[in-house]
Parts: C-alpha cells; sequence; structure tokens
C-alpha cells in the first residue's frame, strides 16, 4: 500500500516525498484511514513504528481541508505528550508533514522560560503540542483557550501514568469540548491505561502493531562477558574500532559522567544527557549528535526515553538493565524504520541472572562473545 492509496492529499504527499518516505509503515498503514474517516483511536504503538506521522498526518489533512479565510486562528488539534524530549520531536513532525500547508503550529513544555511560548501562542496557532504541566499552567494564566479544539491525541498514555501524569490529564479532560476526535497511543495496555482510554475514546478503532516483546530482526545482538573493571577499555576498543554513532546506556546519571569523561579522555567525541542536565544541555547534546558533530551520546533510561534518532547505528548496554523490558525498549533506539542497527550489551557476573529472562521476553538467544582478561 502506498501513501497515495491512503488518500493522503497532495501537500502532505510532496512533504512525505521530501523525508524521503517510500512506504507507510504497518501503524500508519491502519492507523490513517481510521483516523481520516474521523473516528476515534486506539493505538497500540511504541516509539520507533512510525506512530507520530500516523497520527499527525490525519490531523494535519483534516485541518487544512477545513481551513476558514477568516483571520482568527484557534487551537483546533491538541497533542499531549509526556516528555520534553518527544514534544520537541512532535513538533519537529509538523514541521515537516505541514510544511505544504498554511497550518501553524508550535510547542510548548515546562522547564523553561514561558515568555517566548506565551508569545507564540498570542499570535495564534491551528495546532499546539505541549506537556501536561505547562498545558495546565498556561491554560491557568488564560493563555490558552480549548474551547476550538477538534482534535486530541494522548501519546504515550503509559509513560504519563509512569511519570505521575495522570491527574493533569484528568484535569484537561473536562476542558475539552465533547464533541471531537481523540487518537489515544500507548505502547502498553496495563488495565490503568484501558480504563482511561475507554472513559476518553467513543466507540474507537483498536489499532496494534509490534508488541513490547518484538525485537526488529534487522537488530544484530551481541553479549560481552566482561567484568566491570574492564568495561570503559572494552567500550574504548569497540568505539574506536567500530566509529559508528552509539547511544550508550548507563544505570546511573553519575555512571553517565564518568564514561563521558573517560571517552573524552581517549579523544571519543561524546556527551551525556540525564536528568541532572539543563533542558538547554540535553538539547545542545542531542542537536551535536544528530548532526555529526559527536558520534556518541551516554544516556540513562529515563532521559533516554522517547529519543529519537534517525539512523543511529549503535546501542551499546554498559550497564545491563533491571528488568528485560527495558532492554527492548532500548535496543529498539537502534535498526528503526527498515535500518539495520547493532546492540551490544555488556554483562558482568552479578548482572548475569537478567538475561535469561530477555532471553524469554524476546524468544531469540543472545550471541556471547567473550571477552580475554
Ligand atoms: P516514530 O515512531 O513516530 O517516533 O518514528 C520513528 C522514525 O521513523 C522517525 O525517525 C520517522 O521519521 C521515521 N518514519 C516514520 N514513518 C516513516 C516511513 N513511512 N518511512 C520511513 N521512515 C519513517
Amino acid at each position: 500500500m502506498t501513501f497515495k492509496e491512503l488518500n493522503i492529499s497532495e501537500p502532505i504527499l510532496s512533504a512525505l516525498i521530501k523525508k524521503k518516505y517510500s512506504l507507510p509503515t504497518p501503524v500508519q498503514e491502519q492507523a490513517i484511514p481510521v483516523a481520516l474517516s474521523g473516528r476515534d483511536l486506539l493505538g497500540i504503538a511504541q516509539t520507533g513504528t512510525g506512530k507520530t506521522a500516523a497520527f499527525a498526518i490525519p490531523v494535519i489533512q483534516q485541518l487544512s481541508q477545513q481551513q476558514s479565510k477568516s483571520a482568527e486562528r484557534n487551537i483546533q488539534a491538541l497533542i499531549m505528550t509526556p516528555t520534553r524530549e518527544l514534544a520537541i520531536q512532535i513538533d519537529e513532525c509538523f514541521s515537516d508533514y505541514a510544511g505544504y500547508t498554511s497550518l501553524r503550529h508550535t510547542v510548548i513544555f515546562g522547564g523553561v522560560n514561558q515568555k517566548p511560548q506565551v508569545s507564540v501562542l498570542k499570535r495564534g496557532v491551528d495546532i499546539l503540542i505541549a506537556t501536561p504541566g505547562r498545558l495546565l499552567d498556561l491554560i491557568n494564566q488564560k493563555y490558552i483557550n480549548l474551547k476550538y479544539v477538534k482534535h486530541f491525541v494522548l501519546d504515550e498514555a503509559d509513560r504519563m501514568l509512569d511519570m505521575g501524569f495522570i491527574h493533569d490529564i484528568k484535569r484537561i479532560l473536562p476542558i475539552l469540548p465533547r464533541q471531537r476526535q481523540t487518537l489515544f497511543f500507548s505502547a502498553t495496555m496495563p488495565q490503568v491505561i484501558a480504563t482511561l482510554s475507554q472513559s476518553i475514546l467513543n466507540n474507537p478503532v483498536r489499532v496494534e502493531v509490534a508488541p513490547v516483546s518484538s525485537v526488529v530482526d534487522t537488530i544484530e545482538q551481541h553479549l560481552y562477558l566482561v567484568e566491570k573493571p574492564q568495561k570503559n577499555q572494552l567500550l574504548i576498543d569497540i568505539l574506536q574500532k567500530k566509529k559508528r554513532s552509539a547511544l550508550v546506556f548507563s544505570r546511573t546519571k553519575h555512571g553517565a559522567d564518568k564514561i563521558a569523561r573517560t571517552l573524552n579522555k581517549q579523544g571519543i567525541g561524546c556527551e551525556a544527557i540525564h536528568g541532572n542536565k539543563t533542558q538547554s544541555a540535553r538539547q545542545r547534546a542531542l542537536t551535536n549528535f544528530k548532526s555529526g558533530k559527536t558520534h556518541v551520546i551516554i544516556a540513562t533510561d529515563i532521559a533516554a526515553r522517547g529519543i529519537d534518532i534517525a539512523n543511529l547505528e549503535m546501542v551499546i548496554n554498559y550497564d545491563m538493565p533491571d528488568v528485560a523490558e527495558t532492554y527492548v525498549h532500548r535496543i529498539g533506539r537502534t535498526g528503526r524504520a527498515g535500518n539495520s542497527g547493532t546492540a551490544l550489551t555488556f554483562c558482568s557476573k552479578e548482572e548475569y541472572s537478567i538475561v535469561k529472562d530477555i532471553q524469554k521476553l524476546t524468544g531469540k538467544k543472545l550471541n556471547t562473545v567473550a571477552v580475554p582478561v
């Protein structure tokens, strides 16, 4: 199935050609026709499946076809997402896909001065991408009016729950018009999320792709049996030899900083991102990495959530994750959208117990590489 066969309008098709997307991903193929028909949608899909375009394209298409000529702009689509990084990435997607329409969009999130965000809002936008806290804050200050919202997207609902945003969402829901389209996305469906979705959605169509246990087949996985004191040298050797873009996972923030210092001393340019870094430092590190200025980024699980780096070649688990699901999330950062990828995992004796869980969850045996001491 092609994008054209999904009845996507000309301006969006041109934008997709510019992005060099040749075919829709499975979640796009299933979700776009449903959303274009105006129905509510329950989407079970992780980051990496192309779900952002699956909701952004129908929202843009419906709004651009209804756009009135009046000078006044109101927020007609609200996209809510848990983290600033995701919000920024979604905003970039809207810039890409709506590039040939006259729709205006903006993004708001906390941790930064609200003034520039407020001044864009005052000029008028059609689409607002927001994290819950800042959204509520600006609603309370009367800078945001949700009366005209026709399309509401709740992205990464299970992460919203993990991060304690459910109460914020429950405060925002009654402010939204009852007559609206709702697109609800979550990677997993625990009972609380299923109940929440039932209270928000009206006779939705359910679309489900790639459950959490599925590991993309294009990812090559290796397990290095290596004790803690040897991990630094192994990492240096691999990065010097492979010279590929790599996202390195550390269990702790302190550990991430230590790894970054060690690599920089060896002339391997890298930056660490974690919760103790300011928002601008994290954004700068990501920009440097995406532009190729640095080839290595060290992250904790929380900081790396939802980071979308196109063509990331390698994920390295410097520390083993605590649970098997985290392993799947981590390595899913590579091998995206049909690209190949490599996942290397450093495992010491104390960490070995989790390997069994990972193999059980993924249904695959990890290829073991013994590291000479
Ligand atoms: P997402 O799951 O929305 O975070 O998307 C994951 C990645 O896939 C992003 O880098 C998108 O730019 C990319 N992508 C989305 N749709 C397509 C497509 N149809 N063809 C190729 N790449 C895509």
